[in-house]
């Protein structure tokens, strides 16, 4: 079960609002409505949502403003903002992104120009967010040292299978397909062979060693993390490249 993506939509105007509502909720995201700041910022004291779409031109205090005052507040900063506007000049654009803004889009835009724009900040933001520790059977990861140990004994990852087990370990007992770890690991517009994602699963497993066998390979599918490995000899993953 996969967990939908709130959306606060802060826009004053009733008929772009429900527009820009219908659409996200026709395509898996959560979305809340504001018609101002002081909307937005009763909302977000309830419930954090995973990304804020700010209109620029607002009553009362104005959407750079917010995205300024956002950025600026403990509970509101990691959030990711994409302003909205139809302010399309290159010093607006700027002035949005120096307030905190971490895209815009500009007033008229596309359903499919949103969604883009939105999965592609959650997916910016994802790793910063983990910026904690994670525990799988007896395998601990902490993000903010950098520090991988099993059993209570640490071991040594390259940077890249880090950053592929924080993932992995984030979203455990769930199936990846090489291409979504390429996008959520490797990161955007990033244009490698989905057989770069073996060789750094080869290579974690290697250094795990008698953790290795909980990252299972889903033939077909691609991998997963798990507290609970259907074999713990070693002999379904050893090696395991599946034909491409
Ligand atoms: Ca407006």
């Amino acid at each position: 079960m996969k967990r939908q993506a709130g959306v606060l939509v802060v826009e004053d105007e009733p008929a772009i609002a429900e527009l820009i509502a219908v659409n996200l909720r026709h395509n898996g995201f959560a979305p809340t409505l504001a018609q101002d700041g002081a909307a937005a910022q009763r909302a977000l004291d309830a419930v954090l949502p995973d990304v804020i779409l700010l209109d620029w031109m607002l009553p009362g205090e104005s959407g750079l403003s917010l995205a300024r005052r956002w950025r600026g507040a403990a509970r509101t900063k990691a959030v990711p903002i994409i302003m909205l506007t139809a302010r399309s000049d290159e010093a607006d654009r700027v002035a949005g992104l120096d307030a905190g803004a971490d895209d815009y889009i500009s007033k008229p835009f596309s359903t499919k120009e949103m969604l883009a724009r939105i999965r592609a900040v959650l997916r910016r933001r994802a790793p910063e967010q983990a910026d904690q520790t994670v525990q799988l059977a007896n395998l601990l990861l902490d993000s903010a040292t950098h520090r991988v140990a099993f059993n209570e004994q640490m071991l040594k990852l390259g940077p890249t299978e880090f950053k592929l087990l924080q993932f992995l370990m984030n979203h455990p007992e769930r199936v990846h397909s090489r291409s979504q770890l390429l996008d959520r690991v490797w990161g955007d517009h990033v244009y490698l062979e989905e057989r770069t994602v073996d060789v750094h699963i080869k290579r974690l497993r290697e250094t795990l060693g008698e953790a290795a066998s909980m990252i299972e390979t889903v033939r077909g599918a691609g991998y997963r993390a798990t507290a609970k490995p259907a074999s713990t000899t070693g002999a379904t993953w050893s090696g395991d490249f599946s034909p491409t």
